[in-house]
């Protein structure tokens, strides 16, 4: 089984009648649900309210997978919080940022830019094209799927390069967004997915679902979290393969801890 944590702020839900009509049981209990529905995924929720936000260091040690919704309450994230799951990523923990989790701590961190973009809330019709047809996150799905009221998110986005394109977006208003978007953190997968904007019924949109339950078994790496990688400090190295003989100053010496 893949073990999914699905986190979500919780802000909107509680404060907005409009979201909590939409979402019940939050955003998290909604793409919770249906990743629960299916084959080899088991997820569970999180929440910005729990203690350490729903995300101590033991729950994030037993987790393949963490997806993340943030929007209001990016500045509340716990630095420590912040680096358990970087270092998590790092280790080989699989990382799904949704739509204004481009703005989150844990995103900025791992991707080193300011991650910004343009954007409007108007409600206007998203159109995704698939531009990785055979990518494992692409799987079962059409070569286009329409979402008919999303906010406008726009290019330029501030964030490096990636390792794969699978989606690009087109609004109604004409702006065009890379909205799928892969990297590799450490032994850790990374996907970005921008669609999902609180007062819209995106996640109960069966393509939506369908992306985010193939990204969740792209992401996972079981094998890079048993070997464990992270906090890894420099390891030296005092026999070499090959005789070698030691030339110019040597500072450190055998047994010394200072280097890290
Ligand atoms: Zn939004």
């Amino acid at each position: 089984m893949i073990r999914t944590i699905v986190w979500n702020e919780n802000i909107h839900e509680t404060t907005s009648p409009a979201v909590a009509d939409l979402y019940p049981d939050g955003m998290h209990g909604c793409i919770a649900a249906a990743l629960n529905r299916e084959e080899g995924i088991e997820a569970t929720t999180a929440t910005l309210q729990e203690p350490e936000h729903g995300l101590p260091a033991e729950r994030i040690a037993g987790a393949d997978v963490l997806i993340w919704w943030g929007h209001a309450a990016h500045g509340e994230i716990s630095d420590a919080v912040v680096e358990r799951v970087v270092e998590a990523v790092w280790g080989g923990m699989g990382l799904i940022l949704l739509h204004s989790s481009h703005f989150a701590k844990i995103f900025k961190r791992l991707m080193g830019t300011p991650c910004n973009l343009t954007w409007r809330e108007a409600g206007e019709r998203e159109r995704l094209w698939l531009t990785a047809p055979g990518h494992p996150i692409a799987r079962g799905l059409p070569d286009h799927f329409e979402l008919e009221n999303e906010e406008m998110y726009g290019e330029p986005f501030g964030v490096p390069e990636p390792l794969e394109t699978v989606f690009v977006s087109w609004f109604q208003g004409g702006e065009v967004f890379r909205s799928g978007l892969t990297w590799r953190r450490g032994a850790g997968n990374v996907f970005y997915f921008r669609p999902g904007h609180e007062t819209y019924p995106t996640y109960h949109d069966a393509n939506v679902q369908r992306v985010i339950a193939n990204a969740v078994r792209w992401a996972a790496n079981p094998d890079a979290r048993r070997t464990g990688v992270t906090d890894a400090p420099n390891r030296p190295v005092a026999d070499a393969l090959e005789p070698i003989e030691q030339r110019g100053a040597r500072l450190h010496h055998d047994g010394e801890d200072g280097f890290r």
